[in-house]
């Protein structure tokens, strides 16, 4: 049987591993700063458990190596500006969104996107980090150097967020996780709920693994990804991508027959 390799040895890599076990699947979460030479790539396949790395002499060998599979897709989730475009591409809804790229784009960015905007940092943020909610009073801690490196949100007073995780095989079929209820407190996730019983379920459901299905398709995807949501009245609206497990999924490891990490290893090897 194959070997998995997974960049970056975090929790995510090693609730991975934990997945393999039982299925005699070797899985070696690998730190960015190991020695290329003592991971075992060779029978590989390659996998991450991160969207965005810093270059270190490992990533360089990784990044065109051909059995990194999705290796070309981290690029484009991982900026918020080509994800974002993404979406506008497949006509999927998003709030509104535009590239903040100097400061005299302000007076146009508050007449489109309303009074309040939310910036975020085009990469490295995670856990709401990373973002500011800005209004006319407070524009100026946009400071000069994260021009061009920002997007900017239109704010959603949204009603509540769900999250779909699902997979994608070789030869595009796929596979899904009921629809999550996500609750929030200051930026970091700390309960997801799902149930099957609530009335706005199968419609959520249906809607998601559409769009989610269609972006995977586009990209080609193999493997799970995960899409966050605002519901706004009978909208939704997609908020984020991960390329990756997530952990609006991490209750599929008691709660589902395959846990979202097994999932992500069947796709991965074309397992059934
Ligand atoms: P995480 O790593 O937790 O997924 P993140 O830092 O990648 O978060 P987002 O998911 O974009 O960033 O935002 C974090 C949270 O901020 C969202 O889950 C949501 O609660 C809130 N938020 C983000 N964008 C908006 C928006 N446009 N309007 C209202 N609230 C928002
Ligand atoms: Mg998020």
């Amino acid at each position: 049987m194959k070997q998995v390799c997974v960049l970056g040895n975090g929790q995510l890599g090693r609730m991975l591993r934990q997945a393999g076990e039982p299925l005699g699947i070797a899985v070696w979460p690998v730190g960015l700063d190991a020695e290329p030479a003592a991971v075992p790539f060779q029978q590989s396949v390659i996998t991450a458990e991160i969207e965005r790395w810093p270059e270190t002499a490992l990533t360089r060998e990784l990044a065109r190596h051909p059995a990194f599979v999705n290796r070309d897709v981290f690029p484009i989730i991982a900026d918020r500006l080509t994800q974002k475009q993404l979406f506008d591409k497949l006509h999927l809804p998003t709030a509104p969104w535009q590239l903040l790229a100097e400061r005299s784009e302000w007076p146009a960015v508050f007449d489109r996107l309303g009074e309040l905007a939310i910036v975020k940092r085009r990469t490295g943020g995670y856990d709401g980090r990373g973002q500011w909610i800005i209004t006319e009073s407070n524009q100026r801690d946009i400071t000069d150097d994260l021009f061009g490196e920002v997007i900017a949100e239109k704010f959603i007073p949204f009603d509540y967020e769900v999250s779909i995780v699902g997979a994608r095989f070789k030869n595009g079929e796929k596979r899904f996780y009921p629809v999550t209820h996500n609750l929030q407190q200051n930026g970091i996730l700390r309960y997801s709920v799902t149930d099957i019983s609530f009335p706005q379920q199968k419609s959520q459901q249906t809607q998601a693994e559409s769009m989610l299905g269609k972006i995977m398709d586009k990209l080609e995807y193999v493997g799970v990804m995960a899409m966050e949501r605002f519901v706004v009245g009978d909208k939704l609206l997609i908020n984020e991508l991960a390329p990756r497990v997530h952990n609006s999924g991490h209750w599929t490891q008691l709660g589902c027959a395959i846990s979202q990490f097994e999932l992500h290893l069947r796709a991965l090897l074309d397992l059934p």
